[in-house]
């Protein structure tokens, strides 16, 4: 075990954020490149300015910098690349749809060279809807039924990633009925599990994905004899909201040494490390930048090849967050806002907007942080404390835990919440009979909605209770 293993910490207990110079301020590595404040200090994303989007979409409202994603998932490729080839190998990027999946973001990463992870039917079909080549599809998923097997091995979707035993007797009946051999790896446990910026390196995992290390030979020759499948190699995914190399270099000399015992039976081609690489939310994260995580994964399975005398495979990544995550911003109208003594004569303003964890579940899920800033205007009025919290009947709904904003903020402002381009959209819910709002694609001064969003008429029409004509 790693000299770095250690229990990785819960996200840090929130402290009241420390006054910011200047809280219009829009910080680089949160926003993204595209965001600027005009003239009268309104602010504008893809060139298309915040009351515009109020104005013609509503709010609240997801907005989608298209070239920002697409600068995300050309750097990523590149990184990868150019990491792989220095190693004289290659490497495949799979952008992982369940960050923030539709027909557009597919086109976007599979034009600019990414094949697509989706790890559930309507995944699938939005990635084939996309016009996506089913071979540089990955499907992932620990409970994978038999009809969405079939449809991936009918599609020719290029890898399985198999989970389980009984998964991999599943998929090779239903590739055998179909004439067909499916790739597989195989998904496994390599003990090393981050979540944030350190990582615990154990014997064991106790998660439902995958097989365990000791597992997986027996897995792999049963894959092996199986003639409707092909073994690719070897499937690891760590964690998520990941900075630095150690983890992945961690668990990357588990998966060599595992790999390098599976090439005595038979070639093993590929290794897949998974996804992982952390975005900044707030000022407070300071990610690794995608070169150097890159060159660094890279040279440490590199390296441990070598130590085996074992050629490096062809290495597969599944980034979803760090491709979509700074790309995206949520737009909210503040509805009330009301002042709060925390003690001390302290006081917090509570900034109430129209969505919450409807829209963005991760402050209540994970604890997550994030920023606002007010979007029609800026303002020199004292920052205020802040806490920016949604409309539903929950007091664990919160949009921003604590942030500045000017102290003028108030009923019909506009406010802006950056780096909600991955696991919001996906995540959403109609908690409160809330709709969900649309997603707008902002690029070159135009604004085009991507994904439709929902109104009450549309959860009334699930409602089988409303009268027939009303639905009809
Ligand atoms: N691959 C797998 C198997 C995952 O489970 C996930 C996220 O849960 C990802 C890739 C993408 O992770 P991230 O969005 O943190 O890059």
């Amino acid at each position: 075990m790693s000299a770095a293993a250690q229990p990785a910490p819960a996200q840090p207990a929130a402290q009241p954020a420390a006054q910011p110079v200047d809280a219009n301020a829009l910080l680089d590595r949160v926003w993204p490149a595209s965001a600027q404040r005009d003239e009268h200090g309104a602010l504008s994303i893809g060139g298309v300015g915040a009351a515009e989007l109020r104005d013609t979409f509503g709010t609240p409202l997801y907005i989608v910098d298209e070239a920002e994603v697409r600068t995300h998932a050309r750097r990523t490729v590149a990184a990868f690349d150019e990491a792989a080839a220095a190693h004289g190998t290659s490497a495949r990027v799979y952008y992982a749809g369940k960050a923030f999946l539709c027909t557009e973001v597919v086109r976007w990463v599979t034009d600019e060279g990414l094949g697509v992870d989706v790890c559930s039917l309507g995944e699938l079909e939005v990635a084939l809807a996309a016009g996506a080549d089913p071979a540089r599809l990955g499907f992932h998923g620990n409970n994978k039924s038999t009809s969405e097997l079939e449809r991936a091995v009918e599609v020719g979707v290029g890898t399985v990633i198999v989970d389980s035993p009984i998964e991999i007797e599943r998929l090779a009946a239903i590739a055998d009925r179909h004439g067909a051999v499916q790739p597989v790896l195989l998904r496994v446990n390599s003990g090393v599990h981050a979540e944030t910026h350190e990582f615990l390196a154990t014997a064991h995992e106790d998660q439902k994905f995958g097989f365990a290390m000791d597992a997986a030979p027996a897995a792999v020759a049963r894959i092996r004899e199986l003639d409707s499948l092909r073994f690719l190699g070897l499937h690891c995914h760590i964690g998520s909201q990941i900075f630095g190399v150690a983890g992945f270099a961690e668990s990357a000399a588990r998966l060599v040494d595992l790999h390098a015992q599976l090439l005595h039976d038979g070639p093993v081609p590929l290794m897949n490390l998974g996804g992982g690489f952390g975005i900044a939310y707030t000022a407070a994260d300071d990610p690794t930048p995608i070169d150097d995580l890159a060159a660094g994964i890279v040279a440490a399975v590199a390296q441990e090849c070598e130590v085996r005398g074992i050629p490096l495979p062809e290495l597969a990544f599944e980034p979803g967050r760090s491709i979509v995550g700074q790309a995206g911003i949520t737009l909210y109208e503040v509805g009330t806002t009301k002042p709060v003594t925390i003690g001390e004569g302290a006081q917090r303003l509570y900034v109430s907007v129209d969505g919450g964890m409807s829209d963005n579940a991760r402050p209540a899920l994970y604890g997550a942080q994030y920023t606002a800033r007010l979007a029609s205007r800026v303002s020199d009025a004292a920052p205020a404390l802040v806490r920016v919290v949604g409309s539903h009947c929950e007091s664990g709904d919160i949009v921003v835990e604590n942030d500045h904003l000017p102290g003028d903020v108030a009923p019909g402002d506009l406010l802006a919440v950056p780096a909600t381009g991955a696991y919001c959209f996906s995540l959403a819910s109609t908690y409160n009979y809330l709709p969900r709002p649309a997603v707008v694609a902002v690029r070159d001064g135009h604004a085009r909605v991507i994904v439709r969003g929902e109104t009450i008429a549309d959860l009334l029409h699930r409602d089988a209770g409303v009268a027939e004509e009303r639905n009809a």
